[in-house]
């Protein structure tokens, strides 16, 4: 049976500053900071996953905050040009107004026949909130959240990525990925998976800005739904059937992930449902504290003290 992933399970981003970034997605957005941790692969800083109540896949942005020095990120192909939360169609008004009300300038436009406002986070990373009227929530409202429960974001509506060329990455979404081209206009190709809902869109739009560079303002990587890891060795021989190299499963005690870099420059993960973010925290406290895998609990003296102070959530938007 032909592979098929239901599609997108988080977005993984390089910040600045953890606490003007965790102000915003938290106070500004309205979404949970469902886990504080570290890299595994870099302990000096920190992981912040914002996402619905309890970080269901689908919902959650992730950041690595590279503090003091970290490099600028410049805009290219190879990159994800917007992120996008799914928004009900009479939240269009409410977000206009909370968003400008922040200071941020938001620009308000049509794709696809959907309304959508597009704006920056504070470290410059594109985000778009895209008003579908057949708005299906996947995301579990966050009840003491500052946005109201009518209004918070539903998830992802999709992720735009730029290429230098549509083919190589297409053939990865639709040979490997089970996507399916669904429309397209003159600079932009839309494809879904599965059966359709929040999250199963991608986005390519084509590029010749020359090869982006990862960094500050930029996305680290896309993942994608897979159910466990025995489909994850199905993932790994599909991408290898393509001439990928594909990692090995690793284990990111939330999840179970492989990572190839698809032949346009984008870093694809696929990433399981499975165990989530209640693996080492009770529900009502998830991102209440740092949280650390076990191999590295001895070390928590040392990794706290290089990190910067991390004050979180924050329910209140500071507006600036
Ligand atoms: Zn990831």
């Amino acid at each position: 049976m032909a592979l098929e992933t239901p599609g997108l399970h988080h977005v993984t981003a390089i910040a600045g500053d953890p606490q003007r970034n965790a102000d915003f997605y938290v106070g500004t957005l309205g979404l949970r900071f469902v886990k504080k941790t570290v890299n595994h692969d870099d302990t000096g800083t920190y992981h912040c996953y914002f996402g619905d109540e309890e970080g269901t896949p689908g919902t959650n942005l992730t950041f690595f905050p590279w503090t003091e020095g970290g490099r600028q990120g410049e805009f290219g192909s190879g990159q994800t040009q917007a992120t996008a939360y799914l928004i009900r169609p009479d939240s269009v008004e409410y977000w206009l107004e909370r968003l400008e009300s922040s200071g941020i300038d938001v620009e308000r436009d049509e794709r696809f026949d959907e309304i959508l406002l597009r704006f920056s986070d504070p470290d410059g990373i594109e985000l778009e909130l895209i008003a579908s009227s057949d708005a299906e929530s996947a995301a579990t409202p966050w009840e003491d959240g500052p946005v109201p429960v009518d209004h918070q974001l539903l998830g992802f509506h999709s992720v735009t990525l730029a290429v230098a060329e549509f083919g190589p990455t297409e053939t990865i979404l639709t040979d490997v990925l089970g996507y399916d081209l669904e429309a397209e206009t003159d600079d932009r190709r839309r494809y879904r998976s599965g059966p359709g809902g929040p999250g199963s869109v991608v986005d390519l739009v084509e590029t010749d800005a020359g090869r982006g560079r990862m960094g500050v303002g930029t996305v680290h990587h896309v993942a994608f739904v897979a159910t466990d890891v025995e489909e994850q060795q199905r993932w790994r021989e599909a991408y290898a059937g393509q001439g990928l190299s594909p990692s090995e499963v690793i284990d990111r005690k939330y999840f179970q992930s492989i990572y190839t870099r698809e032949p346009g420059g984008v870093l694809f993960e696929m990433a399981t449902t499975g165990p989530g973010f209640t693996a080492d925290e009770d529900l009502e406290e998830l991102g209440s504290k740092l949280v650390l895998p076990d191999r590295l609990e001895s070390k928590r003296d040392r990794i706290e003290s290089q990190l910067p102070p991390l004050e979180g959530p924050t329910a209140d938007s500071s507006g600036d």
